[in-house]
C-alpha cells in the first residue's frame, strides 16, 4: 500500500486511537478527527462507562504496539467474579483455574489518553479535536464535518476513510442513508438499560471491599456489579428493565423508591454507597443494544471498525477486547501483499464478521448467565468441575469464559462453538448422572476420567452440530 496516501479516521475513542497509532507506526500519514474535546484536558467521562474489563485481545494488540508496559500500571487485576447474595454472604468464583488467567480493571479515561498520547507522538499523526463528522461521501472519498469552535461546515477528502466513531457512527449512518449498495443493518435494544454508580474509598484512601475482583450482585431479572478503580473506588453498574418488574428505571423517581430497592435487593451494596441518591438522580440511564451491519466498506475507500461496525452488549466484557482485536486483524492484512484496499477490506470482513457475531451473540449469553444462573446450584457445580480441569489438566480443558477471555490465538467463533458443546455435555451429564455427584474434585483418577467423558460428548456435540450445519447447506 502507497505510504503517501492520507488515511482519514473519524472518531479517536479507544479503537480509532490504536489504529491511528499503528498506521502512524506503519509509516501512512493519519489524520484523525474526534467529535468530543481532548479528553486530557476535559472531563468528558459523563454517560460513557468509566472503566472497563481489559483481558488478553486487548493486551495482544498492546503488545503490537508495544505499549502493555505502559498499560499494565493503570490496571487492578480481578482473577474472580465476587458474588453477592441477597443476604449479603459472598462468594468469589475464579475466573480460572489457572493462576495467570484474570481480567483487569481500567479506566477508559487512561487508557484512551495514552494510545492518544503514543499516537500524536508520532510526525505522520494529528488528531483534530471538536469536529464532529455529520456524513461521509463514500464514493468520492470525503467527510464532511462540523467544527465546534468556528461552528463552522467544511469537508475533507483522503484517499482512505475508516469510521471508528462508535455505535452511532456517522459512516455508517451515511452508508445506510446514501442507498447506494446493499446495506443489512440491524440494531437489537435490550429491555434493561444501565446506570452508573459509584462506591467511593474509604476515609483512608483503601477500598471498602475486596479489591481483586469484580462483584455481582445477581438477581435474576436485574443486576448490579462493581469495578475497582486505582484510586480506590468502585464504578458500580445497575442493570435493570426500563419498564417491567416492581422496580424498574422509569419507576424509581423517587428517593424513597431507589432506598427502597437498595435495601430490599442490595443491602450490603448500598451500606457502601452513602452517596446513592446523589448519584443515581445524576446519572444518566442510558440503552444497551447490538449493532451488526454489513458489508463494513464500500470499494476500498471507506471501512467501518470497532463499536461502528459491531457493537455488542457489555456483558462479557469484550466490547473494547473486541474492537482492539479489529486493529490487530487488520495490521496482519497489511503485512500480505494486497495491492489495494478494496481486496483488503475484503479480506478483512470474511475474516472477521464471524467473530464478531459469535461475541455479539455470547455477551447476550452472558446477560442471562450472569443476572441469574450463577446463583445457580447446577451452575455452580459445572463451574467447580471445570475449575478443577482447568487446575489439574490446564493444557487439556478451557471453559467457555477462559476461550473467549484469555485465550487470544483463537478467534470468538470458534471459542463460542467449543465452549457452548463443553457446556451442553457438561449440563446434561449433570443432570443425566452420567457425572455422579457429589463431586470428586480432590481425585485426580476421578477427575481424569470425567474429563474423558466430558471431552468425547463434547466431540460428539460438535459433530452432530457440524452435520446439521452442513444439511442446511
Ligand atoms: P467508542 O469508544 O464509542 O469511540 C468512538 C469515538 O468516536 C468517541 O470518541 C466519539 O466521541 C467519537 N465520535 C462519535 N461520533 C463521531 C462523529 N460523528 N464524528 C467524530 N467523532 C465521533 N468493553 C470491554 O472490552 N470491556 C468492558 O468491561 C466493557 N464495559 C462496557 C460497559 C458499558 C456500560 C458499555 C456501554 C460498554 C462497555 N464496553 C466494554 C464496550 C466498549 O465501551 C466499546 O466496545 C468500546 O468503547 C468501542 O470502542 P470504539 O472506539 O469502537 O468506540
Amino acid at each position: 500500500m502507497n505510504k503517501n496516501q492520507t488515511i482519514q479516521i473519524i472518531g479517536a475513542g479507544l479503537c480509532g486511537s490504536l489504529l491511528a497509532l499503528r498506521l502512524g507506526q506503519r509509516g501512512f500519514k493519519v489524520e484523525v478527527f474526534e467529535k468530543r474535546p481532548d479528553l486530557r484536558k476535559v472531563d468528558i467521562s459523563a454517560g460513557r462507562s468509566i472503566n472497563l474489563a481489559f483481558s488478553n485481545r486487548g493486551i495482544k494488540a498492546m503488545n503490537m504496539v508495544g505499549i502493555q508496559h505502559k498499560v499494565e500500571p493503570l490496571c487492578i487485576p480481578m482473577h474472580g467474579r465476587m458474588l453477592h447474595d441477597i443476604e449479603g454472604n459472598t462468594l468469589l468464583s475464579p475466573y480460572s483455574g489457572k493462576e495467570n488467567e484474570y481480567i483487569n480493571s481500567i479506566s477508559r479515561t487512561d487508557l484512551n489518553a495514552l494510545l492518544l498520547n503514543e499516537a500524536e507522538a508520532l510526525n505522520n499523526v494529528t488528531i483534530h479535536f471538536n469536529h464532529k463528522c455529520t456524513s461521509v461521501d463514500f464514493e468520492n472519498n470525503r467527510s464532511h464535518f462540523y467544527k465546534y469552535e468556528d461552528k463552522a461546515e467544511f469537508s475533507k477528502p483522503a484517499e482512505v476513510i475508516i469510521g471508528t466513531d462508535g455505535a452511532g457512527s456517522a459512516l455508517r449512518k451515511s452508508y445506510y442513508l446514501g442507498k447506494k449498495f446493499l446495506f443489512s443493518f440491524s440494531q437489537d435494544y435490550l429491555t434493561h438499560g444501565y446506570k452508573e454508580l459509584s462506591i467511593l474509598p474509604a476515609e483512608n484512601g483503601g477500598f471498602k471491599t475486596f479489591k481483586n475482583a469484580l462483584h455481582i450482585w445477581g438477581r435474576d431479572s436485574f443486576m448490579l456489579i462493581a469495578l475497582p478503580n486505582l484510586d480506590g473506588s468502585f464504578t458500580v453498574t445497575l442493570f435493570l428493565s426500563y419498564e417491567d418488574g416492581e422496580y424498574n428505571f422509569n419507576n424509581l423517581t423517587t428517593p424513597e423508591r431507589v432506598t427502597a430497592f437498595f435495601s430490599t435487593y442490595f443491602k450490603d451494596a448500598l451500606e457502601l454507597m452513602p452517596n446513592l441518591l446523589d448519584d443515581f438522580f445524576k446519572n444518566p440511564t442510558s440503552p444497551l443494544g447490538t449493532v451488526k451491519c454489513s458489508p463494513w466498506h464500500y470499494k476500498g475507500n471507506t471501512l467501518l471498525l470497532g463499536d461502528a461496525a459491531h457493537a455488542i452488549v457489555p456483558f462479557y466484557g469484550q466490547g473494547m477486547n473486541a474492537s482492539f482485536e479489529d486493529v490487530t486483524e487488520f495490521d496482519k492484512l497489511l503485512d500480505e501483499n494486497f495491492t489495494d484496499w478494496e481486496s483488503l477490506f475484503k479480506a478483512f470482513e470474511t475474516g472477521r464478521k464471524k467473530d464478531t457475531d459469535a461475541i455479539a451473540d455470547l455477551a447476550i449469553d452472558n446477560f442471562h448467565e450472569m443476572k441469574g444462573h450463577v446463583n445457580n446450584a447446577i451452575f455452580r457445580e459445572k463451574r467447580n468441575l471445570e475449575m478443577a480441569f482447568e487446575k489439574n489438566f490446564p493444557k487439556s480443558y478451557a471453559s467457555k469464559y477462559a476461550l473467549v477471555t484469555f485465550n487470544e490465538n483463537i478467534g470468538y467463533r470458534e471459542a463460542m462453538l467449543r465452549g457452548r458443546a463443553q457446556d451442553k455435555a457438561i449440563l446434561n451429564m449433570l443432570a443425566d448422572g452420567d457425572i455422579e455427584t457429589p463431586l470428586k474434585l480432590d481425585n485426580k483418577t476421578w477427575l481424569e476420567h470425567t474429563l474423558k467423558q466430558v471431552q468425547a460428548e463434547t466431540e460428539h456435540i460438535l459433530e452432530e452440530d457440524r452435520i446439521a450445519k452442513n444439511m442446511q447447506h
